[in-house]
């Protein structure tokens, strides 16, 4: 095995495998003084408002469409370095609004084909700059890890590969090897009762799901990488997808990330976006053994989700 990823440090945090699980942990001591809402000594500024650039690391990349200077107000799409990051210049926060009550979905379709364009020019420059991965993040709602309310986006570029990550390319690989297809193509077609939306974007429940009401979002044809999907159709499936998870779950806290090819990709993938609504926690069982319990039939919640699609 790599060891070298053993001693991989950052004045972000360090970097571990753990020898007898095989998996990796991040140790970020100085992630503990970053603000929390719901602490009312650091909840009087949202550090990512518009006038609060100052509160912030400076920018990376903004979209200003009456100009202006960066770091400055009038922005409506912005991109800045953690200001605490899991790993020194690997953490990216990417803000879709300036309003502090704006999720995705609310977007007009011009802003979210800006912002998704953005999250692929944010990869790409992370994949050139030598990561091996990048995981994008949005946690919503208290009880998802969000540490800041307003609608946010994250990066994580990693070094190596992080595990669960590594677990579907070798699922890609044996699927195949064995039929000869790719897994997530036919999940898809197999989706039946359990399908929410098809067309060029095709969102289904898993059958053996981590969380209830769990939902996938992948590209009808096959493509590895999220670089080369087109912004706006994403942006379009994007947005009836969220509407739906909110409407069907009473906008219940949640997460979503994007898992899309690595830098090196040697077998088959097919990159999608996975949406866990966190209508209950996580308990020991499913810690202890890495096997979920979900209390909802994904076919009912299919139903549920489709009941709740935007006309
Ligand atoms: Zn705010
Ligand atoms: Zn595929
Ligand atoms: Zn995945």
């Amino acid at each position: 095995m790599d060891r070298s990823i053993d001693d991989h440090a950052s004045a972000g945090g360090e970097l571990r495998r753990n020898p007898v699980s095989g998996k990796l942990a991040i140790v970020a001591p100085g992630r503990a003084a970053r603000p929390h809402d719901g602490v009312p000594a650091e909840a009087a500024v949202c550090p990512f408002c518009a006038g609060n650039e100052a509160f912030t690391p400076p920018e990376i990349e903004a979209r200003r469409p009456s100009g202006g200077a960066p770091d400055t107000p009038g922005w409506t799409l912005r991109a800045i370095p953690n200001k605490y990051p899991a790993l020194a210049g690997l953490h990216e926060v990417v803000l879709h609004s300036p309003d502090h009550g704006v999720q995705l979905e609310d977007l007009t379709d011009d802003d979210l084909a800006a912002t998704i364009a953005c999250y692929q020019r944010r990869i790409a420059a992370h994949l050139a700059g030598g990561a091996a991965a990048v995981t994008l993040v949005v946690n919503r709602g208290l009880g998802s890890g969000a540490s800041i309310e307003h609608p946010h986006a994250q990066l994580f570029a990693t070094p190596v590969l992080p595990s669960l990550l590594l677990d579907e390319l070798m699922e890609f690989e044996r699927h195949r090897n064995r039929y000869g297809t790719c897994v997530l193509c036919d999940e898809m077609e197999d989706a039946g009762r359990r399908l929410v939306f098809g067309g060029d974007y095709v969102a289904w429940t898993p059958g053996a799901p981590r969380f209830a009401f769990e939902l996938w979002l992948a590209p009808r044809e096959h493509v590895a990488d999220v670089r080369e999907a087109d912004p706006a159709a994403l942006g379009a499936a994007l947005r009836r997808t969220l509407r739906a998870v909110r409407s069907a779950t009473g906008d219940a806290p949640c997460n979503l990330w994007l898992h899309t090819a690595p830098a090196e990709l040697r077998g088959p993938f097919h990159w999608h976006v996975e949406i866990a609504p966190r209508l209950s926690g996580i308990a020991g069982f499913e810690l202890g053994s890495d096997v979920s319990i979900v209390g909802v039939d994904p076919a009912d919640a299919a139903a549920a989700l489709r009941a709740a699609l935007p006309a």
